[in-house]
């Protein structure tokens, strides 16, 4: 037995050996420690202006790591960053939840990530009484949960309802919704690394069977990779960072064709210039900081994007999402319009108009102390204006540009459906 198998098993042994009495505190315990608050006593207090603002925006999160959790995403917990209750009170229109299915703990030390080491979310998934054995398993685990919660929100009349955002239309009616006063949630299913597409048999027939079935399950936003190189491309902090691979290739091609989004958070700076070679829509990188903008403590360069990253996004047309914990921007939220502004130079250099490629990524619950509040966001609309940025410019960070991505990448996306949800989002919310 390989010595990660050993550590897991040991995990999953001590998991079994505690009664489902002491799980609960243990679980708790564990979701406390990992996703902490760091939240910056220096952030600007809303004042009426930004408050009145931040109502009237399209709000959309690109990550949210909620389904690894032990929560009930309709009930508003005292722990964790969020949950629907939360998202709803910051006024988060639309929320993509991530999911994350093997997270390698850097135990014993080395300066990259490995798939050998020993693996935090199957230990995790084996304390909550979850699917643990495979990275599949844990993945169609957290899909279920989401279902389940958009059909209990249809039911229960004191939370929001969450629709799904399957395709260009669901996302029409979503903002007509809410512009409409209806107390509604768009929520979108992502994939944070297929580790195990392509793991067995790299063959294109298998790869692209098991890219359709997670379409079927209503995936639709596709990161190839996480914190480890895997069988369809390199990581930015694993061990080879290698580009992709001709696995990984048919799994974006097939992901793109099916009309889901293309996510490269988290990939090697070879495997985003392979992908930008290769995809044909504008492509994303979720929740980032970048490295220009965020050296020394807390932040961690590798994690976060070099320019020449940067600059394959701006020329897909694609968007960065920027993040709000300290590893990604630094320690402080003013650090957060000076990345997006790093970014939004960046894009002028090229030609472009700055504000279409930025979007919000808070990578709530993706074990990182964040330093904004899920059911507070009108404190990163007040730090976006104290730094300057115009109404436009911040609904367009705020939503406007995932939406105008959405309404061209999905199915059913076309500049029809994109030109009517513009209009929409002009109506406005209150
Ligand atoms: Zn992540």
């Amino acid at each position: 037995m390989k010595r990660r198998h050993l550590l897991f098993a040991g995990g999953a042994g001590a998991a079994a050996a505690l009664g489902w009495g002491a799980r609960g505190p243990a679980i708790a315990a564990v979701d406390r420690g990992f996703n902490r608050f760091a939240l910056d006593p220096d952030a600007p207090e809303p004042d009426a202006a930004d408050l009145d603002m931040h109502q009237g925006l399209f709000l959309a999160d690109l990550h949210a790591d909620c389904l690894k959790w032990d929560r009930d995403l309709l009930q508003w917990s005292e722990y964790g960053h969020a949950d629907v209750p939360r998202l709803h009170a910051g006024n988060t229109a639309l929320q993509v939840f991530a999911m994350v299915t093997h997270s390698p703990v850097n135990f014993p030390w080395r300066d990259c990530l490995s798939a050998d080491a020993p693996n935090h979310a199957a230990w995790l998934a084996a304390l909550q009484g979850r699917p643990f054995r495979s990275a599949r398993g844990r993945a169609f685990y957290q899909m279920d949960l989401f279902w389940d919660a958009v059909h209990r929100s249809r039911l229960a009349a004191d939370t929001p309802e969450i629709r799904p955002i399957l395709n260009a239309s669901e996302l029409l009616a979503l903002i007509e919704a809410r512009s409409a006063g209806a107390s509604v949630m768009g929520g979108m299913l992502a994939l944070e690394g297929g580790h195990w597409v392509g793991q067995y048999d790299p063959g294109p027939g298998v790869v692209s069977a098991e890219i359709r079935r997670l379409y079927d399950r209503g995936l639709r936003i596709f990161a190839p990779v996480h914190r480890f190189d895997n069988p369809l491309g390199g990581s930015s902090e694993g061990c080879e960072r290698y580009g992709l691979t001709p696995a990984g290739r048919v799994a974006l091609q097939v992901a793109e064709e099916q009309g889901m989004m293309i996510d490269l958070a988290h990939a090697s700076e070879d495997l985003i210039r392979d992908a930008s070679e290769l995809l044909r829509n504008p492509f994303i990188v979720s929740h980032t900081g970048v490295r220009a903008v965020c050296e020394g403590l807390p932040c961690l360069p590798d994690r976060n994007m070099s320019d020449d990253s940067i600059r394959a996004v701006l020329d897909s047309g694609g968007l960065i999402g920027v993040g709000y914990w300290g590893q990604a921007v630094g320690e402080g939220v003013a650090n957060i319009p000076r990345v997006m502004e790093y970014i939004m130079e960046m894009a002028e250099q090229r030609g472009l108009n700055g504000a279409d490629h930025v979007a919000l990524g808070s990578d709530f619950d993706g074990s990182v102390a964040t330093q904004i509040s899920a059911n507070e966001l009108g404190v990163l609309t007040a730090t976006l204006r104290r730094a300057g940025f115009d109404a436009s410019t911040i609904e367009r960070i705020a939503g406007r540009n995932v939406c105008r991505l959405l309404a061209s990448g999905l199915p059913g996306g076309s500049p029809v459906i994109a030109e009517n949800i513009e209009q929409a989002l002009q109506k406005g919310f209150v």
